[in-house]
């Protein structure tokens, strides 16, 4: 075995946004040898590609002030940082619901002023799309898209320049403890098994950040999983230019995904296909398996059924595709609907740290715990 390539200083595990941001940081701020291991053919072709695609601003959480306030700090960094992967060119409409929904207009109009993110009533003519009878209030909002392909290729030309050691197709199998403190990844690649070293190991891989501590005999973070499908559409001409989401509840949203030149269409009943939890008192269930082992059927018809009733114009959009991917939030994130970064320091063993970004933007909150402490402090931020 080639002894100086298989020992690093710092090895993470998957190749998303959140794996490859920390790799370029470390490269970058430390100069540290960095391997990251990714198990498909391809970086961000996972969580990372597969969503809705909303840069948050803050408008999405009105039950979690904290989500909204690190939304609204971390937008402005996102677009200052990652402009050129972002859409900006269409009016983001934020509508709410008369019924069933968690707020009011007026309780969102207040809440979007607490939290210092623009709001003005919708121009009557958009206004006039919604069934009034149905929705309470429309208004206009900021918020952009990010184009997941250019994403992928910023991290690419990143990781390049940064001369991080990219592995791909190789699957993380397991992490131990070995003599003298370092830890060893065993992983499955087309040569067949080998073993990486590295002082510390990062395990960024999001839905699966319990298969690796699953296999290895360590303590599980508890997680929820959903199988989603965000729809991929053709809009009819009045909504190209617009994104539209309503609050705050069974509701639905229709906005721009740039990378497809298409429109994403979610809804928060029938967009999760079914939903586990991690637990010890049951067998580990691999969620790429999961996602794997369904039949690939769309509910999206339910979907706009439901919505042309607020937005009758919806009745005219076209399904092309639909994403199918594993979302993986906090159980406590069903209560409040917040989004907190997890950042897990010696889950299990000392320097394994996991990492679970559940939006973009919390990428900044990655890199801060980063930098502040030489160490990742153990902690779940809002
Ligand atoms: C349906 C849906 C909608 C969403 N909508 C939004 C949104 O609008 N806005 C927003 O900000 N966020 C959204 N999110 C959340 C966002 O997508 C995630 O927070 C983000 O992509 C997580 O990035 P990641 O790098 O942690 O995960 P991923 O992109 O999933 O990366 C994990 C990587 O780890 C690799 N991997 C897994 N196991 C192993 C292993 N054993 N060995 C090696 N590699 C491995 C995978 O192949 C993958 O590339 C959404 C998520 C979903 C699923």
């Amino acid at each position: 075995m080639d002894r100086d390539r298989n020992e690093f200083d710092a090895l993470i595990i998957g190749g998303g946004f959140f794996g490859c941001s920390l790799a370029v940081h470390l490269r970058q701020t430390r100069q540290l040898r960095v391997v990251l291991l990714e198990a498909g053919p391809e970086l961000l072709q996972r969580a990372s590609h597969s969503n809705q695609a909303r840069v948050h601003n803050g408008y999405h959480y009105p039950r979690s002030l904290l989500t909204a306030l690190r939304s609204r700090i971390n937008y402005p960094r996102f677009l200052a940082q990652f402009r050129d992967c972002v859409d900006e060119s269409f009016d983001k409409y934020y509508a709410v619901s008369r019924n069933f929904s968690k707020v009011t207009a007026n309780q969102f109009r207040l809440f979007c002023t607490t939290i210092g993110a623009p709001i003005t009533p919708a121009p009557t003519a958009i206004r006039k799309m919604f069934d009034a009878d149905l929705i309470e209030e429309v208004f206009t909002v900021q918020e952009c898209a990010f184009d997941a392909v250019k994403l992928r290729q910023r991290m690419v030309t990143e990781m390049e320049a940064s001369l991080v050691d990219v592995r791909l197709s190789t699957d993380a199998l397991r992490v131990r403890q070995l003599p003298g403190g370092k830890l060893g990844v065993e992983c499955s690649t087309s040569n067949g098994r080998q073993e990486l070293t590295a002082h510390r190991v990062f395990n960024c891989t999001y839905s699966r950040i319990n298969r690796l501590l699953d296999a290895s005999g360590l303590p599980l973070i508890p997680l929820k999983h959903e199988l989603t499908e965000i729809a991929l559409v053709e809009v009819p001409p009045e909504v190209k230019g617009m994104g539209i989401t309503v609050m705050c509840g069974p509701f639905f949203s229709v906005m721009p995904f740039p990378s497809r030149g298409l429109h994403s269409f979610s809804h928060v009943r029938y967009t999760p296909h079914c939903q586990w939890q991690d637990a010890t008192d049951r067998p580990y269930m691999d969620p790429y398996a999961v996602l794997a082992g369904r039949p690939r059927q769309s509910n999206y018809l339910r979907m706009v059924m439901d919505a042309r009733r607020y937005m009758p114009v919806l009745t005219g959009c076209r399904h092309v595709d639909s994403l199918m991917e594993v979302k993986t939030v906090l159980p406590r994130s069903e209560m409040d609907d917040s989004r907190p970064i997890l950042l897990r320091k010696d889950q299990g063993l000392p320097n394994l740290d996991c990492i679970m970004g559940a939006k973009i933007d919390n990428v900044f909150d990655m890199i801060d715990y980063v930098s502040a402490a030489d160490s990742i402090v153990s902690q779940e931020t809002a």
